[in-house]
């Protein structure tokens, strides 16, 4: 029963659950094993999530960590990033804040220094469209854009937008779902109906579904892209313990010698 609620709850309730119904929740996935590397939560198994098709064991019931986040707090956490955010004055932009993320981050950085922006979410300090910023070039040291342009309407506005608003030398995290399987983007703007999205594009507010060429498509807006598969450094054990699964992570700069 429990299982049943569970698995059909939209993840904005349960972010609006988090606070009072979650410690429930973990009760009853109570155990050792997996573990999450963001709260530090350990349970029987994760909490089974998805939208079209319900992975098993991805969500943490403590936190809301997907797989994606966990994989990208180890890299954070082992590269340094981590350290390095937390020792400097790092100014960073993070739109449509995962909460898992966010409260760690929150944690780190002074308040005046980490910016949270959304169109929508009340969570988010700023309210604001990533395809028109409302801050000065080069405010910002760092930042991390997650699952947001596949539904932007002007993608590589959003991209152009972003990289103005970091200093040269900033970097950034700009994950997004990537089809592996195709080699270009698939996109078509006359396609708006809620289900036929959810058909071609993978959910009903997607505005395309990225191919290999994702990473291209930040180097044309002024980026320079790494592309790291992350999983594959990790160990059989650690895939198991943290519940991760294959995704690139899409590591961004902007030239040190860009123009400000
Ligand atoms: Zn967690």
């Amino acid at each position: 029963m429990i299982k049943f609620i569970l698995n059909r709850v939209p993840r904005g309730m349960l972010q609006r659950m988090a606070g009072w119904a979650m410690p429930l929740v973990g009760l009853f996935y109570a155990g050792r094993g997996v573990q999450c590397p963001l709260c530090g939560g350990r349970f029987r198994k994760f909490m089974s999530y998805g939208y079209v098709e319900v992975r098993r064991n991805a969500l943490c019931p403590r936190c809301l960590s997907l797989e994606r986040h966990r994989l990208l707090w180890l890299w954070l956490e082992r590269e340094g990033k981590l350290a390095e955010m937390a020792t400097g004055s790092t100014k960073f932009l993070h739109i449509a804040p995962e909460v898992c993320l966010s409260k760690k981050f929150a944690a780190l950085l002074p308040p005046d220094n980490y910016i949270t922006a959304d169109l929508e979410s009340p969570l988010a300090k700023v309210k604001m469209d990533v395809q028109v910023i409302p801050f000065a070039d080069s405010t910002f040291d760092v930042v991390f854009c997650n699952h947001v342009l596949e539904h932007v309407d002007d993608d590589r506005r959003a991209m152009r937008e972003l990289h103005r608003v970091i200093r040269p030398g900033g970097w950034g995290v700009m994950l997004s779902p990537v089809d592996e399987a195709r080699a270009t983007t698939f996109e078509d703007d006359t396609i708006t109906d809620p289900s036929e999205r959810t058909r071609l594009f993978g959910q009903y507010d997607h505005r395309r579904v990225y191919g290999m060429d994702y990473a291209r498509r930040l180097q044309e807006t002024g980026w320079k892209v790494e592309e790291i598969d992350y999983l594959a450094t990790l160990t059989p054990v650690e895939h198991k313990k943290y519940a991760l699964r294959h995704e690139i992570l899409y590591i961004v700069k902007k030239d040190r010698h860009a123009e400000r």
